[in-house]
């Protein structure tokens, strides 16, 4: 590692690696860090699965939302046979390692098994990042920053604003994914599989038998046979910015799976022979700190379909708020031939001089954040970060003075869409 780089940015998930690339692609030094052993966030850590769709149907044809570097770890998994045909159900055990071979060819210094701990500012300016790593502390300095840590630390650290959850300050649940082996569905579909337990389900939820308080299993298929994905515990009222609320809702979570593999094991003969293959190695988080940015974008900015003139990612995944105080999920969809775009200022923290955020925690209110939020529109978000950083140090511009066509002219260029 390096004393100074041109960009670092913090987190090595979608958005991360969106940033990374994207900086790097155009010329500049890069130090990606990353807490855990591999890149891909929550697909990865969190076993989170499959892609939510990325694309808006049109007469009945698809047209993809989602290109750009996202595009390229599609293609990647498809060389690989680690994605399903629909482009959806993803291997990540093989995503890892297209997302390695993509940081590789880059030439982007990456430090796995590295945790961003402080940051110090002046004046809207970041000045230098703390990292721990089994080195020890270290100290290391950049030209521009991006957070790409899912939970908003970097900003949190260097004294942005944030806002965190609704209106009561309560984020969406905490979900421990896993995945189950030996299942007997035969031809059945996972919407087929979903429908057929949930009424005993809902009995056994109505006499206290099943704890969970989620109103319904949410299982889809994995790409590996006689397998399904389970995406359906439920950990309700607890901070994922607090250790003590991540710890009970690991051992929480860690009951409810077994409470639903012993329900569906005990009642059902296509389960009879299932078994347990494993649990993510953390429990997932849908949503933490969001930055308060030069813009805010709202839920009619994303229902009504709006396209900002500054757009460096698009969208049309529906707002998607699993309650975060008991049972219900709701959906409120776009049209499904239409798409909004994310714009750069909802990635610039309000003052800030060479900082950008990507991924979830962009300046979104709780409701736009419950669509912005997955795999293929963060990965976006993070590419034009990255080369938005790229592009502001470029042109020796602070980055909320960075010229937004040549940003989007960049993008075009690594066909990108926004
Ligand atoms: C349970 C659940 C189900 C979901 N279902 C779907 C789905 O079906 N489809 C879909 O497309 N999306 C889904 N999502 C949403 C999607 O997975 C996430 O919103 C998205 O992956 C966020 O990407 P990100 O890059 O912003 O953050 P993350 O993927 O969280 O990546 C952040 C990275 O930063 C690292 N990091 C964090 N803090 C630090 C630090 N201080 N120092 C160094 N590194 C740090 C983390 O280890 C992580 O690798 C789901 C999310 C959850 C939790």
């Amino acid at each position: 590692m390096k004393q100074h780089y041109d960009v670092l940015v913090a987190g090595g998930g979608f958005a991360g690696v969106g940033a990374a690339i994207g900086a790097a692609r155009e010329g500049k030094h890069v130090l990606l860090v990353e807490q855990f052993g591999c890149l891909g966030g929550a697909a990865c850590h969190n076993l989170v699965n499959p892609f939510m769709v990325y694309w808006r149907t049109i007469n009945g044809k698809k047209e993809i939302l989602n290109g750009g570097i996202f595009a390229e770890i599609i293609k990647r998994l498809t060389t690989r046979n680690a994605i399903s045909k629909n482009g959806m159900i993803f291997h990540e055990e093989y995503l890892k390692v297209v997302l390695d071979e993509l940081v590789q060819e880059s030439e982007i210094d990456v430090l796995f098994h590295t945790s961003v701990i402080g940051g110090q500012s002046v004046n809207g300016e970041v000045q230098s990042v703390s990292l721990f790593n089994k080195n020890g502390v270290s100290v290391v300095k950049a030209d521009m920053y991006i957070d790409a840590t899912g939970d908003g630390d970097l900003l949190a650290f260097v004294g942005f604003d944030y806002e965190v959850g609704d209106e009561n300050g309560n984020c969406q649940p905490l979900t421990l994914c896993f995945n189950v082996g030996g299942v007997d569905y035969g031809d059945m579909s996972y919407f087929e599989v979903r429908k057929k337990v949930l009424s005993l389900y809902k009995e056994w939820q109505a006499q206290g038998k099943i704890k969970n308080p989620r109103e319904n299993v949410l299982i889809f298929h994995s790409l590996l046979p006689n397998t399904l994905h389970f995406n359906s515990t439920r950990v309700i009222k607890k901070s994922p910015l607090s250790a003590e609320d991540l710890t009970a809702a690991e051992f929480e979570a860690r009951a409810q799976m077994l409470e639903l593999l012993d329900f569906l094991k005990g009642n059902f003969e296509l389960f009879k022979t299932c078994y347990l293959i494993n649990s993510a190695p953390c429990i997932g988080v849908r949503e933490s700190r969001r930055v308060i940015g030069e813009y805010m974008m709202t839920a009619d900015d994303v229902l009504s379909c709006r396209k900002f003139k500054d757009g460096i990612a698009r969208g049309n995944y529906p707002i998607d708020i699993h309650n975060p105080t008991g049972t219900g999920t709701t959906l409120r969809a776009l049209p499904t031939d239409e798409y909004y775009t994310v714009p750069l200022k909802a990635l610039i923290p309000k003052g800030a001089k060479n900082l950008l955020v990507a991924g979830r925690c962009i300046s979104v209110t709780h409701e736009a954040q419950a669509s912005i939020r997955i795999m293929p529109i963060v990965c976006c978000i993070g590419e034009g970060a990255g080369v938005a950083a790229a592009m502001a140090l470029s042109t020796g511009k602070n980055i909320n003075e960075v010229d937004i066509k040549l940003v989007q002219q960049k993008l075009k260029k690594y066909d990108a869409l926004y």
